[in-house]
C-alpha cells in the first residue's frame, strides 16, 4: 500500500465511521461523505475531510473529486437501493477498487452484479467467528479466505508439546497444513519444518477447510457433535 494512497469513505455509520478513523490515525487521506448532518460532525476527526452530501447523486460524487480516490469504500449497509446506486457510480466514475458492504447475501449478490470489486459482509464475518471461538474451544481467531477454507489460530493442548509436526501429521490425518507458529514470547515462525517441536505456549496457525479444522478440533478436545 503506498503511503499517500487516498480512501473515500461512503457511509459513515458504525463501519464506515470506524474504518475511516483507523484509516486516518494510520496517516492516509480519507473522504468521508454522508448524508446525515449529525454523522459529518461526529467524524470531523476521523477523516481528513468529511463533507455532508447524498452520495446517489453522481453529479455531487464526481465534484467531490471521488474519481481521482484509487480506493471507495461504500459502507450504507442499511438501504439497498441506496448502495447499490452509490456502488455503480463510483465504479463508472472510474475508481479502480471499490469495496462495498453489504448486510445480506442477496445484498451482496446485487453489489457484486453492479460493479463492486470486493463485497464484506462484516456481520456475517463477525458472528461466524464468534460461533467458531464458541464451539471450539481452542480457536483464538479465526479468518475467513473462502466460505470452504479459513486460517485458524489455534491453542496447543499438553498432548502436542514436545512433539514435531511431522510427529502430529496434520496433514496426513485431517488434510490441514500449520503455516505458522506464534511463540509464547510473541515471535512467529513462518513456514515451520516438519523438525519444529511444539512446545507449551505455542500458537499454531493453520489453513484448511472448515469441516477439515473442525474435525481436528473435536479429536483434540474430544468433543463429539
Ligand atoms: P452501520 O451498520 O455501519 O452503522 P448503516 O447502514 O446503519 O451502517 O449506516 C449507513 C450510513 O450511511 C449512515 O450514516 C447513513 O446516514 C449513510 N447514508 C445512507 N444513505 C446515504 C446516501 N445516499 N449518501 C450518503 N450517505 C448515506
Amino acid at each position: 500500500m503506498t503511503p499517500d494512497k487516498e480512501f473515500a469513505v461512503i457511509g459513515l455509520g458504525r463501519f464506515g465511521s470506524n474504518l475511516a478513523e483507523t484509516l486516518h490515525s494510520m496517516g492516509y487521506n480519507v473522504l468521508g461523505v454522508d448524508v446525515d448532518t449529525e454523522k459529518v460532525q461526529d467524524n470531523v476527526d476521523n477523516c481528513t475531510h468529511v463533507v455532508q452530501a447524498d452520495a446517489t447523486d453522481e453529479d455531487t460524487l464526481n465534484s467531490l473529486g471521488v474519481s481521482n480516490f484509487e480506493v471507495a469504500v461504500v459502507s450504507i449497509g442499511h438501504n439497498l437501493e441506496a448502495s447499490a446506486l452509490v456502488t455503480l457510480s463510483v465504479k463508472e466514475l472510474g475508481v479502480p477498487m471499490v469495496i462495498s458492504k453489504a448486510s445480506t447475501e442477496t445484498h451482496g449478490k446485487l453489489l457484486q452484479r453492479v460493479g463492486a470489486d470486493r463485497v464484506v459482509f462484516p456481520e456475517r464475518d463477525m458472528g461466524v467467528r464468534l460461533a467458531n471461538h464458541l464451539a471450539l474451544d481452542n480457536i483464538v481467531d479465526f479468518l475467513e479466505v473462502t466460505p470452504d477454507v479459513s486460517i485458524i489460530e489455534a491453542n496447543t493442548t499438553p498432548q502436542m508439546h514436545g512433539h514435531t509436526l511431522r510427529d502430529l501429521q496434520l496433514r496426513a490425518k485431517y488434510d490441514i497444513n500449520v503455516v505458522a507458529i506464534r511463540r509464547d514470547n510473541g515471535e512467529v515462525e513462518v513456514s515451520p519444518g516438519g523438525d519444529d517441536p511444539v512446545q507449551e505456549g505455542d500458537i499454531l496457525i493453520v489453513l484448511g477447510e472448515n469441516e477439515a479444522v473442525r474435525q481436528w478440533q473435536l479429536a483434540l478436545t474430544g468433543k463429539n457433535r
